[in-house]
């Protein structure tokens, strides 16, 4: 275990080295390469802005000499060039927000684009063991803050370097106020230097908790009904706030370094103002300064002292755009989240049969859950899986629509690996309609069209038919456009079960995976279940894994699964002459039934 701690460790600070800002820089252009067009204009309104800012406070100090000087008429003159330059300065600066809001908006919709199409292609082992509060809040938040730094970085760096040219144009005017510049400036750099590096640890754990109070917030919203009737509201609550409370301490220190910072370098600004001051007026009175020169470097002080106030916050950004990248190409690279891999070769008609052999199989290394399955299914049989609950009969299926992959063993689907073949051919053959169905927030048509965009309405009904559910919907008001509220809440557990049925129907997938309920369904909801199958029959490969014997009594074949063993094969009538257990079960579930 510990040897596995030290690995993981050692893996997490590989792919941190892996995200380096060299590689973050080098992703987020990737997503800029179509709009370099409004970047260059961003950029060139920028420069503009930048030349304004250093021709301003000269323009001001002229302005200033002229009317302690009395010259009236050029005075006039220096503050309509005035105007002029600070209208363009507007101009330029709604141009350079325009040209930066189409640029931020296309970055964002493309990374949050991609985000969401690799979360669909983590493989379902990494997506176990994560918490949905991940991909939400990088989706989402991270997202934003890349495109919104890529920007601010520009901008900024523009501006260092004008700020640099005004620090040498001091130089060249007088040497002991640049000097002393340079002492200013390296204070206020050490104190903004220590609150990044204060704040920049803070923020780190805060999007750590906060995404953690992401995923517990999204699993109360689904999970709310069972919260209620689990009567687990307080406990919940109290989960859920030591969790809120957590990320708003975290904020609010990251908001008390902010306040005190501000304070404590606005203070020593203010000082360093007062010392400036004096220094001039001491080097006026011996002759070393002149006022027109001291008027021009006074003007410029502030673009001066902001000079490494500006470094320090493109270090501050570079770190938060390193950190917000590298938590977003984490989800889109393939180095913290696997990605599924398929292989190439495409089966246009599948005939669905398929075979396992000896294949072994563990969610982790500390349990196998399948140990050696081996068996045959031949297209449009019907086969029955039957077992104690926790056997691995839905592992079986997960492994057949690719979710996981064996440790050993091979799976074939008609004759070639499974390995071999690309997604579609795979999971484009087979629906797996598990106990409790995934039903999208949609309308019933849409959540067939989601599946199956080109379904036509006659389709759609001769699924439904099928599936014995198409007298319900048309007993709804809205029909086939009725909303099914979230994870299809309004409908029972059966007609959820029968929904799947024919959505997996209207799919026509050659393979189907019937994990049947469990759970208490009335006699005449199991019924329309079993009925919905029995119309399928010899028409589709069929899989069901069953919970009542007398769902399988029709079937092909039947096989006994113990602690991920095959332990018998036969059909009904086989098994109850050969295998007592499964007597024994059998007669046992007609007795309840009686
Ligand atoms: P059955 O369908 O026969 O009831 P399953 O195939 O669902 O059994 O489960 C077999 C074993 O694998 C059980 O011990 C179960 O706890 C474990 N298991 C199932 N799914 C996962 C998972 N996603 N992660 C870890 N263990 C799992």
């Amino acid at each position: 275990m510990k040897n596995l701690n030290k690995k993981e460790k050692k893996k997490d600070q590989e792919n941190k080295k892996d995200y380096s800002l060299w590689t973050n820089l080098k992703l987020s252009f990737k997503y800029a390469k179509h709009q370099k067009k409004e970047f260059i204009l961003y950029f060139i309104f920028n420069v503009l802005l930048a030349i304004i800012g250093a021709i301003a406070p000269l323009l001001s100090a002229k302005q200033l000499l002229k009317l302690t000087d009395g010259i009236l008429s050029e005075l006039m003159a220096i503050s309509i060039l005035i105007l002029i330059i600070e209208i363009s300065r507007n101009l330029c600066n709604l141009l350079a927000r325009k040209f930066s809001q189409i640029f931020a908006a296309e970055i964002l919709k493309k990374i949050q684009i991609d985000i969401a199409r690799e979360v669909l292609k983590i493989e379902t082992s990494d997506l176990d063991k994560s918490s949905s509060g991940i991909f939400i809040d990088r989706l989402v938040k991270d997202t934003g803050r890349i495109a919104d730094i890529f920007l601010d970085l520009n901008m900024s760096i523009t501006e260092v370097v004008t700020n640099i040219g005004i620090l040498f144009a001091v130089f060249v005017i007088n040497k002991v106020l640049f000097f002393y510049y340079i002492i200013a400036i390296s204070i206020i750099f050490v104190i903004e230097k220590i609150r990044i590096s204060k704040f920049i640890s803070v923020d780190k754990k805060y999007r750590k908790d906060a995404e953690k109070a992401t995923g517990l917030v999204g699993e109360l919203v689904r999970g709310v009904r069972d919260v209620k009737v689990l009567n687990a509201s307080e406990s919940f609550m109290k989960k859920i706030s030591s969790d809120i409370k957590k990320i708003n301490e975290e904020r609010y220190e990251m908001g008390r370094i902010r306040r005190t910072y501000t304070f404590l370098s606005g203070s020593i600004r203010d000082i360093l103002d007062f010392t400036l001051v004096a220094l001039a007026v001491f080097m006026i009175s011996k002759n070393y300064l002149t006022i027109a020169n001291f008027v021009v470097i006074y003007m410029y002080r502030n673009k001066i002292f902001d000079l490494l106030t500006l470094v320090s916050r493109v270090l501050e950004w570079i770190k938060d755009f390193n950190l917000s990248a590298g938590r977003v190409f984490e989800v889109i690279g393939d180095d913290t989240f696997k990605k599924e891999k398929f292989g190439t070769k495409h089966i246009n008609n599948i005939k669905g049969d398929f075979e396992f052999k000896n294949v072994h199989f563990g969610y982790n290394e500390e349990k196998e859950v399948l140990k050696g399955i081996s068996f045959k299914v031949k297209h449009n049989e019907t086969v029955s899986f039957v077992g104690k609950s926790g056997a691995g009969k839905s592992t079986i299926f997960s492994l057949l629509a690719k979710l996981y992959e064996p440790t050993s063993g091979s799976i074939l689907i008609d004759g070639m690996n499974i390995n071999e073949l690309d997604c579609d051919s795979i999971r484009g053959n087979i629906s797996i309609i598990t106990q409790s169905p995934y039903i999208f927030n949609l309308t019933i048509r849409e959540n067939f069209t989601i599946v199956k965009e080109d379904l036509t309405e006659e389709e759609m009904i001769k699924a439904c038919k099928l599936a014995k559910l198409h007298e319900f919907i048309m007993s709804l008001p809205n029909g086939y456009d009725t909303l099914v509220g979230e994870g299809g809440l309004t409908l029972s557990g059966g007609q959820r079960q029968r929904l799947a049925i024919a959505r997996a129907l209207a799919q026509k997938t050659e393979i189907i995976l019937f994990d049947e309920a469990t759970s208490a369904l009335d006699n005449e909801t199991q019924k329309g279940i079993q009925d919905a199958i029995n119309n399928m029959k010899n028409e589709y490969t069929i899989l069901i894994i069953a919970h009542r014997l007398s769902t399988v009594i029709n079937s092909d074949k039947i096989m006994i699964i113990d602690d991920g063993q095959i332990t018998d094969t036969g059909t009904h009538e086989e098994l109850l002459k050969t295998n007592k257990e499964y007597k024994k079960l059998y007669e046992m579930e007609l007795k309840e039934t009686k």
